[in-house]
């Protein structure tokens, strides 16, 4: 047993029956005694180590002073979305990977000790920096995910007039229609979705799909500045005979039912495919949704394989199975229904464009997996259309768009973009990151133009 303080769990038997959150925020005491463990380091890695930069020893010292909300309050000032990044970030891969701690007994919980603080603003009610000394210049941001509303905040607190347009109903982007229940409650996303828009006075235009019920011409003729924001909307396909099958079902247009709550069902067995996060937010998802055993199939190692750590080791505790070095080459039906997914066996060769080691079929290893449904979850890119609806827009592999790394600008003068768009898929963090750097270039080209 450690020294660093730990969240409860719900144990992966009893998790595995519903969508609640499975952490549990730190006891009073816990958060305490951990933050009186801080070293509070004058060069302070942890800050570097986050990629919105949020004031880790400082928020730590308000929290030992048991200043809370002063905590909660210096954490936003550099990440809006506090609570929802104490909940999903990698910490482990980012601040406290860099923690002094580390090196002398364990990394500090910054975390945990980040949605202790969070929550606490939660319950009282969160507070932003509100709309800056009108600029009288618009801009334009598409998408109202992580990266658009990071941007449109902090544009707006400088005091320019926004238009956020989002082609959902609901504002929030993947925080509200992605990212799996259990890790994510539905009411801290949208509370904090809220209080964003609230705070800042940007106007939000739900349920408007630009390219479809407004044109980008004239989204450019009315503002000042772009920001692109909508994420990764196009699942890539697998390529192989069947998939169009029912019982064959893109992992996006699952995990998007599941976390808008409809009643998603599975019976007898189900395979996911794919060795990412979404991969593993899939398995757990379809374990919870009914499924009897849920497979999943990687044409790869374990060692390849991109899901993050703890994630793969999450799905594995509530007995997701895994084939790794297993290749689907045909979804096979069976009088209407899936009857199960032809498989080949892999080894790997030499690495390929990504460094990974090439997976090789073996021949004669064709062999039969029995499922009842499939979940294909290999990844996803930009929209395509979306380089067409802006003349001269450039994009590079798998359709993410290019643009300056200093300034979020596009190879198209006033369009900037940033979030999964330009990443092709990443984290909220860095979404946030992204949006805020867009914004402070945006202003000074509205200066400069
Ligand atoms: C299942 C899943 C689990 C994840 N889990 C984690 C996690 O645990 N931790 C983590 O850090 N990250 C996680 N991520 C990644 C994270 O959610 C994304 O990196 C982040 O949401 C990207 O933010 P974004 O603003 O770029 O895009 P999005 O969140 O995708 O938002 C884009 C928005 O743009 C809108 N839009 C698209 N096209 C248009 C258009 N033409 N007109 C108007 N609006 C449009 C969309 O409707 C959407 O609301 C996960 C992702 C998935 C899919």
């Amino acid at each position: 047993m450690g020294v660093r303080a730990r969240m409860q769990e719900i144990s992966p038997e009893e998790r595995k029956k519903g969508f609640d959150e499975v952490e549990r925020g730190l006891a009073i005491h816990q958060a305490l005694a951990e933050a009186s463990r801080c070293l509070f380091c004058h060069d302070a890695p942890c800050v570097a180590g986050c990629p919105a930069g949020v004031d880790v020893p400082g928020f730590i010292r308000r929290l030992k002073t048991r200043n809370f909300i002063g905590a909660a309050r210096l954490i936003r000032d550099a990440n809006i979305l506090a609570g929802v990044c104490a909940r999903v970030c990698p910490a482990e891969e980012l601040c406290e990977k860099k923690c002094s701690s580390t090196n002398l007994s364990e990394p500090i919980a910054i975390a945990a000790l980040q949605r202790f603080a969070a929550d606490e603003e939660l319950r009282r009610g969160i507070r932003l920096p509100g709309p800056g000394v009108p600029t009288g210049r618009k801009v334009a941001v598409i998408g109202s995910g992580p990266a658009g509303l990071a941007c449109a905040h902090e544009l707006a607190t400088l005091g320019h007039s926004v238009t956020v347009y989002e082609a959902d109903e609901k504002p929030g982007g993947l925080l509200v229609r992605g990212i799996p229940r259990y890790r994510l409650p539905l009411a801290v996303a949208e509370a904090e979705v809220r209080a964003v828009l609230e705070s800042s006075g940007v106007e939000i235009r739900s349920g408007v799909c630009v390219g479809r019920d407004i044109s980008a011409d004239e989204i450019r003729r009315s503002s000042d500045a772009v920001f692109l924001s909508p994420g990764l909307g196009y699942q890539s396909s697998l390529g192989v005979p069947g998939e169009r099958l029912p019982g064959v079902l893109q992992a996006g247009e699952v995990l998007r039912k599941v976390a808008a709550g409809n009643d998603v069902r599975f019976t007898g067995r189900v395979a996911v495919i794919g060795g990412g996060n979404v991969a593993m937010d899939a398995a757990c998802s379809a374990l919870r949704c009914g499924a009897s055993e849920v497979v999943v199939l990687y044409r790869r190692s374990l060692d390849e394989m991109p899901a993050w750590k703890r994630e793969y080791e999450f799905a594995a505790a509530e007995g997701v199975k895994f084939e790794f070095l297993t290749a689907p080459t045909r979804f096979v039906e069976d009088g209407g229904g899936l009857a199960g997914v032809e498989c080949v066996r892999t080894r790997l060769g030499e690495p390929d464009s990504s460094g990974r080691r090439r997976p090789e079929m073996i021949p004669g290893s064709e062999h039969m997996i029995e499922v009842r449904t499939a979940i294909v979850a290999t990844g996803q890119a930009p929209w395509p259309g979306l380089v067409g609806l802006f003349r001269g827009l450039a994009a590079g592999k798998a359709g993410v768009i290019e643009v300056d790394q200093g300034s979020q600008m596009t190879s198209v003068e006033g369009v900037f973009a940033g979030g999964d768009v330009t990443s092709g898929g990443a984290t909220v963090v860095q979404a946030v990151a992204e949006g805020k750097r867009a914004a402070k270039a945006i202003d000074a080209y509205l200066k400069r133009v």
